[in-house]
């Protein structure tokens, strides 16, 4: 299984070399807020809302002085507006009274901030701060047991079964491979096996549509680039490609 699990890993990381975190971002103050906001939304839907939130409000301190009906006409698109303005709210005046107006680097310190699991902290540490973090999300708790990595269903306990399997290293980018894998190919109720970069290794192949063409059909991108296929961008595609396919 361990062998299997690293090929796959390997393999993904062929497929989206140019794997990331899809939520936008310039510090970790605002990856913090991008990601509580990502629950229950797309990452696409917070990246269209945060640049007028930031520009309003582009600290913590600026934020825990919000009027939090303001607030919440910013950020209502990406729903559950009124519990996630009580969350910023909350975590922004804790960082200010807390931690001197700064996002801390310590998985202990994130998760006592309002409206901040584990997940969150893990998103912020791994990509804000360089420090590895498997992220559990509904994405990675799907393939990781469809792939037989796991069978908990617990996030802590997927979390600590997969960090035995990979170095250290990986984890960060692990984790945004098998995100972006779940969004685009193996999804929830219908996976697009048939066109599924990773179904020679894959112990849940033909859970989803088998057939090539009705599975390309399946495909869904946030961003665009290759998914599904070896990438070999073509010379107008820079490391980051562009979406050939557009969004949707
Ligand atoms: S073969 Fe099917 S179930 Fe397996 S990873 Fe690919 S899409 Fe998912």
């Amino acid at each position: 299984m361990v062998r299997r699990a690293r090929r796959i890993n390997r393999e993904l990381a062929e497929v989206y070399p140019y794997a990331h975190p899809e939520l936008d971002f310039r510090n970790p103050f605002e990856l913090l807020v991008a990601t509580v906001l990502s629950a229950q939304t797309t990452d696409l839907r917070v990246n269209q809302t945060t640049p007028a939130l930031f520009a309003a409000y582009p600290t913590p301190e600026d934020m825990a002085a919000a009027v939090p009906e303001e607030l919440e006409a910013i950020i209502r698109p990406t729903g559950f507006f009124r519990a996630k303005a009580r969350s910023l709210m909350g975590l922004s005046a804790a960082l200010r009274d807390d931690f001197g107006g700064e996002v801390p680097g310590r998985l202990k310190d994130l998760v006592k901030l309002p409206g901040v699991g584990r997940k969150t902290a893990n998103v912020v540490l791994g990509n804000a701060f360089g420090v590895p973090g498997i992220t559990v999300d509904t994405h990675f708790g799907r393939l990781v047991r469809r792939w037989k990595w796991t069978e908990q269903e617990d996030p802590e306990k997927v979390e600590a079964e997969i960090a035995a399997i990979f170095p250290k290293s990986e984890w960060t980018m692990l984790s945004h491979r098998v995100v972006f894998h779940g969004r685009r190919i193996c999804h929830s109720r219908k996976p697009a096996c048939g066109a599924c970069p990773i179904a020679a290794l894959c112990p849940a192949y033909g859970e989803g549509e088998t057939d090539p063409e009705k599975a390309k059909k399946l495909l869904k991108y946030e961003m665009g680039g290759h998914p599904g296929q070896r990438l070999s961008p073509p010379p107008d595609y820079p490391g980051s490609p562009a979406p050939p396919l557009g969004a949707g």
